[in-house]
């Protein structure tokens, strides 16, 4: 058969498939599967995932990072986390043997609901052509994605010479990145990943790195009545706070590294989460606090480790203020996401941009993501080379979450053509 022949057929069946296709996206926000750190409710959901899966007619495995005996012996396992009753699913299709093999990896859970929200959470809406809902966008959309392009394939009668496999995974969001690691020590690798999280369409063969530290200062307090030398935490964390505003100005003047981030025109953040200092339970506070810590998320480049980017902060502290500005104590909250990236050859990165442009008739922007994610656990403790890849949309995180549709139904299409090319197909068909 004729490729341009089978694109036409690939088209046509999602083109009559797209209420099936929003139902499995709607079916998923329906389940609410936040990550409550360490517990989360991920269960139902994959639960449903896997009958999903197993309908489609793949092989599936379900586990628990529990399950995985050395995964807490692994150099990237970060501990603490509950995850009893909280399973991984993968679905298998095994190709003819000779073609290479394709992993689609998203994350099912997602964050707290935004207390903005405009509708219930989990309960998807359709508006003007967006589906709105908890996680439509981060990153079930993707995932529903993944899984319609392989009911494509086989529907059509398609057969694979290499393996494609679909998984998802627990406990992503809040750095967890435990259940992608869980995969990959139980032995699910190939020669390439897609991850489907919320991309714009943009290819990002890397992502960014980022801490998440609980940073105290320490001073002596109490109200000098008898000259006593008061060292105010607060007013050292406010130095600190006015230099981090300053740090990340700066830090958007200068490109990024090549090749993902030269022309990186966001900003990598550097946020304040939450301020505390003084006894929060007293009726009121008549002297100094002893204490105040300052919670702050701080994005990096690839390449760049926790010891670098917190001597960074430091240094750049201490020249503006001096050493008599103190030497906070810096506390991990949650692990250090490092950023990633694969070598900018690697074909499936062509490969998913042509077949954009194919498909949407638009140039694809191929540059590094603009946020950290488990793409990590691929491209530094596993052999399988990742590329982030998902849906248009907007507001992950935040209220009023939505995933475009005319778009999702082209992920789709995208996937469905770039797993053909990647994995080869049998001529019969
Ligand atoms: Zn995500």
């Amino acid at each position: 058969m004729e490729r341009s022949e089978l694109e036409t057929r690939i088209h046509n069946w999602i083109q009559t498939n797209k209420q099936p296709a929003i139902d499995l996206v709607s079916d998923l926000i329906r389940y609410d599967s936040v990550n409550h750190v360490v517990t989360g409710g991920e269960k139902a959901c994959n639960v449903h995932v896997a009958n999903v899966l197993i309908d489609t007619g793949l092989l599936i495995d379900m586990y628990t990072p529990d399950d995985v005996k050395e995964l807490r012996e692994h150099p990237a396992y970060f501990p603490g986390k509950d995850y009893s009753g909280r399973p991984n699913v993968i679905g298998i299709w095994k190709g003819s043997g000779e073609g290479k093999s394709l992993l689609f990896s998203s994350h099912i859970d997602t964050t707290v609901a935004a207390k903005e929200w405009q509708i219930d959470p989990w309960t998807p809406l359709m508006k003007e052509n967006k589906l709105y809902g908890l996680g439509s966008f981060d990153m079930k959309g993707g995932l529903a994605a993944s899984i319609m392009a392989v009911r494509c394939l086989r529907e059509l009668g398609i057969r694979m010479k290499g393996d494609i496999m679909i998984e998802s995974v627990v406990d992503e969001e809040f750095g967890g990145a435990n259940g992608a690691l869980a995969g990959r020590v139980r032995g699910y690798h190939a020669d390439a990943a897609i991850i489907p999280e919320p991309t714009n369409f943009a290819v990002c063969p890397a992502t960014r790195g980022g801490a998440l530290w609980r940073v105290t200062f320490t001073g002596k307090s109490g109200m000098s009545f008898s000259g006593e030398k008061i060292v105010n935490p607060g007013n050292l964390a406010a130095k600190f706070i006015v230099f981090l505003e300053e740090y990340e100005a700066a830090r958007a003047t200068q490109p990024g590294p090549s090749p993902w981030y030269e022309d990186d025109s966001s900003v990598l953040p550097v946020m304040v989460t939450r301020i505390e200092a003084g006894d929060m339970n007293a009726v009121l506070c008549d002297s100094g606090p002893a204490e105040c810590y300052v919670d702050i998320w701080v994005e990096c480049y690839p390449g760049v480790s926790e010891e670098q980017l917190k001597k960074e902060l430091l240094d750049g502290f201490h020249s503006k203020y001096g050493l008599e500005a103190g030497e906070p104590l810096f506390e991990k909250v949650i692990r250090f996401l490092p950023g990633a990236e694969i070598p900018p050859d690697f074909p499936l990165i062509r490969q998913l941009a042509q077949e954009m442009e194919a498909v949407t008739g638009r140039t694809a922007a191929i540059h590094g993501a603009p946020f950290a994610c488990d793409a990590f656990m691929f491209n530094l403790y596993s052999s399988t080379p990742a590329i982030v890849m998902g849906p248009v949309g907007a507001n992950a995180h935040g209220a009023d979450e939505y995933m475009d549709l005319d778009a999702f139904y082209d992920l789709i299409e995208i996937y469905a053509r770039a797993a053909i090319r990647w994995c080869g197909m049998e001529d019969t068909v």
